[in-house]
């Protein structure tokens, strides 16, 4: 079996499909009959909340099927162009649906009771209770209907504009590197960006600065787009903050379903341990033979030992580790394994004008999740993998849910997918037969260290400054990148002598239009898995399903009502989140053990 590709037929034959433009036109006559509903009246309440439920389904389909092609093929047109119809028949959604989601909103508890409990048609609509219930914490913050109906529809043009020439820019431009030698290379950015991943250590350093100067004679652009979004957040903040004052990591915590304590309590015990991070980064840097580790060594594989190649494993043989890993929890997730591969819904094949990087991702009219990721047959891909599947496996146990009820934030959303890393990291750890086994296995748990808490928390503290400071007016890019190095020393520290001083700009996440603050839900999802996973050895055989409830309740709960009702902790406290730093720091030690012993 060499890597796969998808088949995406269980959505649509190909592009050429006339289910498309049947769906599109179905999606387009189903938002136009908003138009004939009226706010007020509790029936057309419900019959509101079944047309967006029917619409998000396939329009969802749709958008997952454009963007699967896509990262398939970044050059087929084909599928940039149903992108974008998709992308503003949803904006036309969004505003035809707005004035019901605000009546909806601001009903009282009985009125809402009534629309919750249905009619012949609809059936029941319990299952929309959670959402509601948070949308409604919003309600002071809206604005009139007009207003966020002009809001919707400048987004295509404005706010999205800024993330298109981020991907524009970063997609055509070439850089240089200067080898050693004096000998020089050009290539494309993606290209530059994946060396940096790898065994090159020839091409690695002058990989990094190539990158960092391409992103430095572009610094304008860069700054304008951070610039800008913020600049933009912050006065829908502002004009927002009518009835009360709208922070501008409001959002982000209510997206993310966490209280401001618990990212709190969560940032305090990161920085009260800086030093496991630090300590990873210079264990790392002992096996590349330097005495602090160097930016462009951070998320390389490891160095190779004298005389013994780095090994390689094939798509069946990542699987196969995989699948036995997944059997020690349940045998049901080894038949999940199973049935990703039968079905063809891993995308792993190797292709020139492919997209880097993995994700999960679903259809959701059949429910089907979908892995896509570039197998080069590295252990990080096998993890990689795992990870992916990790995802998928969360959507799967939540197939017979109602869509809205099977919604997971990204806080919660890693906990599945870091879990299923978990868990195939320690089946080859325990089946390592030697220190050098074992040290590759830890070799990846501290790099995940490394980038998780300490590269993390500069990501957020970077953003939270620059969002304070903004409000007084625009960067500059000397700013952004002063901003930049004096964090990076705060929490690299001694561990890395070197500051990444570009990363504002060529670290994608800053720039992404829907979103800010793509950074800490990563932290909280390793730390927070670390605790599922100490329950495995606790739980015993209860485990699976205990897992099993857990997911299927990340949904509709936030996160802090997950974790009281399962694991019978408090995350706002730093007691949790300190229980899951001492796993890390033992691997660590044990890590930098075997180190010495080499
Ligand atoms: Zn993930």
């Amino acid at each position: 079996m060499n890597a796969p590709s998808w088949d995406l037929s269980i959505a649509y034959k190909d592009l050429s499909d006339p289910q498309i433009n049947q769906d599109l036109k179905v999606a387009e006559e189903k938002v136009a009959d908003f138009a004939s509903l009226d706010p007020d009246s509790l029936d057309d309440l419900i019959a509101a909340i079944v047309l967006k439920d029917q619409i998000t389904i396939i329009v969802r389909t749709l958008s997952s099927y454009a963007n699967c092609l896509s990262s398939v093929d970044a050059s087929n047109d084909g599928a940039k162009k149903l992108a974008g119809k998709v992308d503003k028949l949803f904006s036309e959604f969004e505003q035809a649906v707005n004035p019901y989601l605000q009546a909806l909103v601001h009903l009282d508890g009985n009125d809402l009771d009534t629309v919750l409990a249905g009619n012949d048609v609809s059936g029941k609509l319990e299952a929309h209770r959670f959402r509601l219930e948070r949308d409604r914490l919003k309600r002071n913050r809206l604005l009139s209907v007009g207003e966020e109906q002009l809001l919707s529809a400048m987004n295509v043009d404005g706010r999205n504009a800024w993330g298109r020439l981020y991907d524009n820019l970063t997609g055509s431009l070439s850089v240089t590197l200067t080898l050693a030698d004096g000998s020089e290379e050009s290539m494309g950015l993606s290209q530059a960006a994946s060396l940096l991943y790898g065994p090159d250590s020839e091409r690695r350093e002058p990989a990094w600065k190539a990158i960092s100067s391409v992103m430095q004679v572009h610094e304008q652009s860069f700054a304008a787009i951070l610039n800008g979004l913020a600049g933009g957040r912050l006065t829908e903040y502002e004009k927002r903050s009518h009835t009360e004052q709208v922070h501008f990591l409001d959002s982000s915590l209510h997206t993310s379903r966490i209280e401001k304590r618990t990212l709190d309590a969560m940032f305090k015990v990161a920085k009260d341990n800086q030093s496991v991070g630090r300590n990873a980064a210079l264990q790392m840097a002992k096996l590349f033979g330097t005495d602090k580790l160097k930016p462009w060594d951070e998320q390389a594989s490891m160095p190779a030992f004298a005389g013994s190649e780095s090994e390689s494993y094939s798509f069946k043989q990542g699987i196969a580790i995989i699948r036995e890993a997944f059997a020690g929890v349940d045998p049901e997730m080894a038949d999940f394994v199973d049935m990703m591969v039968d079905r063809q819904l891993i995308d792993a094949a190797p292709q020139p004008t492919k997209r880097l990087g993995a994700f999960c991702t679903k259809f959701v009219n059949t429910r089907t999740p979908l892995v896509f990721m570039t197998w080069g047959g590295s252990m990080s891909d096998v993890l990689t993998l795992a990870h992916e599947l990790g995802h998928a496996f969360h959507n799967w146990v939540m197939r017979d849910m109602p869509l809205v009820r099977s919604e997971y934030p990204m806080t919660l959303a890693e906990t599945a997918s870091i879990f299923a890393e978990n868990i195939v990291r320690d089946a080859l750890l325990e089946k390592a037969e030697n220190d050098r086994d074992k040290l590759m296995m830890l070799w990846e748990e501290a790099q995940a260290t490394l980038a998780l808490m300490i590269n993390i928390p500069v990501r957020y503290e970077f953003e939270k400054v620059f969002y304070e400071q903004r409000q007084q007016g625009e960067f500059t890019p000397d700013q952004f990148r002063e901003l930049m190095a004096a964090t990076w020393r705060e929490w690299y520290g001694e561990a890395m002598d070197e500051t990444n001083d570009m990363f504002w700009a060529s670290k994608l996440h800053f720039s992404i239009p829907e979103l800010s603050f793509y950074n800490y839900p990563y932290l909280f999802g390793y730390l927070f898995s670390k605790g599922v996973y100490a329950q495995r050895a606790v739980k015993g055989k209860q485990f699976y399903a205990d897992y099993k409830a857990l997911l299927r309740d990340t949904g509709s709960m936030t996160a802090e009502e997950v974790v009281q009702k399962h694991l019978g902790m408090d995350i706002r406290q730093p007691e949790f989140w300190q229980q899951s730093v001492d796993m890390v720091s033992a691997q660590i030690k044990e890590f930098e053990r075997l180190i010495e012993a080499g």
